[in-house]
């Protein structure tokens, strides 16, 4: 804890995951801070990525998604909360901001001793006719989720379009085929979830057709159209028109970066804002956090755009630790995602074969499916490792993990390994636990690495 009698004032632009996490760590550190966070929404430190869970009921009530309310904040943080303000400009020479309530539409200009943007991230647009459809909805915000529970609530629709097969696809592929409705899924490649391997990639295709998913390859969406009343009625594909009742897009985020732009903060190859380790952005006293800044991929070295919430909180701790006046480093990460497709959890490590062929690594890889307790016991699945290892070190690069069960704690394991730089030969070695009811006596972790080794 810093003890220090100047009272500094923080200020946090942004308030849904990283900012709150941010001003909570800002006040730990140093209880003299004074901390105002300012959301342009009406709601603050909101569980997004339970969204699609709420809107197919596994989670009953919507208000579960709201982890602090602004007042719970304020009495139990000492966090000042401003929602329904949007931060219109930032005078880094001036240290100053000005903020708009849109309650009552006045600006009002606001000094700081360290400012964080936790900005976040925008939904990615199509850009075509009748994209503004009633029924046409992104999953980003509190807002969104609600509409999107309340148009199914009071419309029941039947027919749904997703836009889009990434991990937002599939979560809600799985949310609205659980309301009962007849799901396509619109995706402009041959499989989904690019970036994870083609078999991973292809056992995904057969858990969304084992669950009635339409899935339409290499099609790509030119226009809506739109019914007298605004709604969609059909989407316009270069493969022919696709009925709907309700259309969620989910192609992807880019960071929102309007503010970092106008206060002439540098921006990475990315687009997103660069920052050093600590979380200080190019511009003196500013930090950022969060879908709004890139990350730094330890595996590649090379900066990355990384816009999930393990990233954004642990960037937005060392940013508000950092603004109170402490010295922490975000290294970087790993990249660890992980997404449930119906009955099939799916992880990813590290860097995808096709990365680390950009990174001019060369590679070998081993793909291996065994079982995840002793094939005896009842309810034992299989489990599917693919490892990508570096041929000159040894060293693991990525890995795919996909089964029933037990995926995420062995992607885990594999995500340290990344992390610490070990190679297969150390992998084989792990002490890793067997007893029949829980684990086989070669975990497929030891069967995978075992496998590989044998490649060189
Ligand atoms: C459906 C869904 C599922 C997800 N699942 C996962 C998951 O399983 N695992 C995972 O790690 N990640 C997941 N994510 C990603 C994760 O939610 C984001 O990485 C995280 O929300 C990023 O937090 P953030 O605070 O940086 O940005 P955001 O969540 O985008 O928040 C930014 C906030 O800033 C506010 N703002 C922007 N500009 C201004 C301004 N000028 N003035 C005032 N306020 C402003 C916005 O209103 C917004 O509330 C999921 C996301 C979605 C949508």
């Amino acid at each position: 804890m810093i003890n220090s009698k100047k009272r500094r004032r923080i200020l946090i632009v942004g308030g849904l995951a990283a900012g709150p996490s941010a001003a909570a760590k800002a006040i730990r550190v140093n209880p003299n801070s004074e901390v105002i966070l300012f959301e342009a929404g009406d709601t603050v430190s909101y569980g997004i990525c339970e969204a699609p869970y709420a809107i197919s009921g596994v989670i009953d009530d919507e208000q579960k998604l709201v982890i602090y309310t602004p007042e719970q904040l304020r009495e139990e943080k000492n966090i000042q909360v401003k929602t329904l303000h949007r931060v219109e400009k930032i005078f880094p020479s001036k240290h100053r901001i000005i903020a708009r309530d849109f309650r009552n539409q006045t600006a009002t200009e606001y000094e700081y001793d360290k400012l964080i943007l936790t900005t976040g991230a925008k939904p990615r647009r199509l850009f075509v006719d009748g994209e503004d459809g009633r029924n046409v909805f992104h999953l980003r915000s509190r807002d969104d989720t609600r509409s999107i529970k309340n148009y199914i609530n009071t419309e029941f629709p039947k027919k749904a379009v997703i836009i889009g097969g990434g991990y937002i696809g599939m979560e809600m592929s799985e949310a609205l085929r659980a309301k009962g409705l007849d799901v396509t899924l619109i995706h402009q490649y041959q499989l989904p979830m690019s970036g994870l391997e083609q078999g991973t990639r292809e056992r995904i295709l057969e858990e969304l057709q084992k669950n009635e998913v339409h899935f339409k390859v290499n099609t790509r969406v030119e226009a809506f159209h739109q019914k007298k009343d605004g709604r969609v009625q059909y989407v316009l594909t270069n493969k022919g028109p696709v009925e709907t009742d309700l259309v969620i897009i989910s192609i992807g985020v880019e960071p929102n970066i309007e503010l970092a732009k106008q206060a002439k903060l540098r921006l990475g190859s990315t687009g997103a804002i660069a920052t050093n380790e600590q979380q200080l952005t190019s511009v003196d006293d500013v930090y950022a956090a969060g879908d709004c800044c890139e990350v730094k991929n330890i595996v590649s070295g090379k900066p990355m755009y990384l816009p999930f919430a393990t990233y954004a909180s642990r960037a937005a701790w060392v940013a508000g630790e950092n603004a109170a006046g402490g010295r922490a480093v975000f290294h970087g990460a790993i990249r660890a995602v992980a997404v449930k497709v119906f009955g099939l959890e799916v992880a990813h490590v590290g860097l995808s074969s096709a990365e680390a062929k950009d990174a001019r690594f060369q590679m070998v890889t081993e793909t291996i499916t065994a079982h995840e307790k002793i094939s005896s016991m009842p309810g034992s699945e299989k489990i599917t490792i693919t490892l990508i290892v570096d041929k000159r070190s040894k060293r693991l690069l990525g890995a795919n993990v996909y089964g029933r069960t037990g995926v995420v704690l062995r992607a885990n394991t594999l995500g340290v390994a990344i992390q610490h730089k070990l190679t297969i030969d150390d992998i084989a070695r792990f002490d890793l636990i067997y007893t029949p009811p829980v684990a086989p006596l070669w975990d497929p972790i030891l069967i995978a690495a075992n496998r590989a080794k044998k490649k060189f």
